[in-house]
């Protein structure tokens, strides 16, 4: 049956502590490769056969960084591999700053916040869904969708959608929540905004079952794991997905109410 490993990343190959070493994303992708994984983007995902048991993965980026046009997607290109990038169009013109004592990320520049992560621009969005990697929204300035008031989870979900389809000229199906929050409401603007699917930062492979606003994500830097969360994805081994179920619900309670 239907179950597959849905990796998340944010910075590859900046300086610091808040980024994945460019080696290290390097290595994820030979694990893939020697073991004949395809990569699947949100979309192919969730239109996927629930009876279709070959071996896919999925591989997304949140925050619309720069370095994963400059570091990541060419690497992803050497391996022949797509996909997603969930983007923040209001950030446009934004160079978030990481303090890296803290590990604190800061939308200005401040005492201590030492380490520059621009943002990809509309032109190099336009260039990787034009080379097929999938652009999903991570809503417009990433927000707790969940702590805003409701006049504004418009302008965060639906307006976002509207101007990177604008920008691209092609659909965009899929949406990711920023830092994962998001509740009823947010799910209903997500739904009424015509988003086919919604991802998580709840770990969890993609199955028949899973609800499509709900998606699950692994978030790995070691390659040790990634190798075992890839192979625990077999029929073989039924306890992770089950371990998942058991703490989603208490992760979903977080992401509700915190
Ligand atoms: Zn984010």
């Amino acid at each position: 049956m239907l179950k597959v490993p849905v990796f998340y990343y944010h910075s590859i190959g900046n300086v610091g502590p808040e980024t994945l070493a460019a080696e290290r994303f390097r290595q994820h992708l030979c694990l893939l490769k020697d073991a004949g994984y395809t990569t699947l983007t949100a979309s192919e995902l969730i239109h996927l056969d629930k009876h279709d048991c070959s071996q896919y993965v999925a591989l997304t980026f949140d925050d619309g960084l720069l370095d994963n046009y400059e570091i990541a997607v060419p690497i992803l290109e050497q391996f022949g591999f797509k996909a997603t990038f969930f983007v923040i169009p209001g950030f446009d013109n934004l160079t978030r700053w990481v303090n890296p004592k803290t590990r604190q990320w800061s939308d200005v520049s401040k005492q201590g916040f030492t380490i520059p992560f621009p943002s990809m621009q509309q032109h190099h969005r336009r260039e990787l869904s034009d080379m097929g990697m999938e652009i999903g929204s991570h809503s417009m300035t990433h927000p707790k969708l969940n702590k805003i008031p409701v006049s504004r989870l418009q302008n965060e979900i639906l307006e976002s959608r509207h101007r990177l389809e604008d920008q691209l000229g092609k659909p965009v199906t899929s949406f990711c929540y920023p830092k994962g929050r998001y509740n009823t409401e947010v799910l209903h603007h997500i739904k009424s905004a015509g988003y086919e699917c919604a991802f998580t930062t709840m770990p969890s492979y993609y199955e028949a079952t899973t609800p499509r606003y709900e998606c699950g994500r692994f978030l790995i830097e070691s390659p040790a794991l990634f190798e075992r969360v890839l192979r625990w994805s077999s029929a073989k081994h039924l306890g992770v997905q089950s371990l998942c179920q058991v703490i989603n619900p208490v992760l979903k309670l977080k992401n509700y109410y915190t």
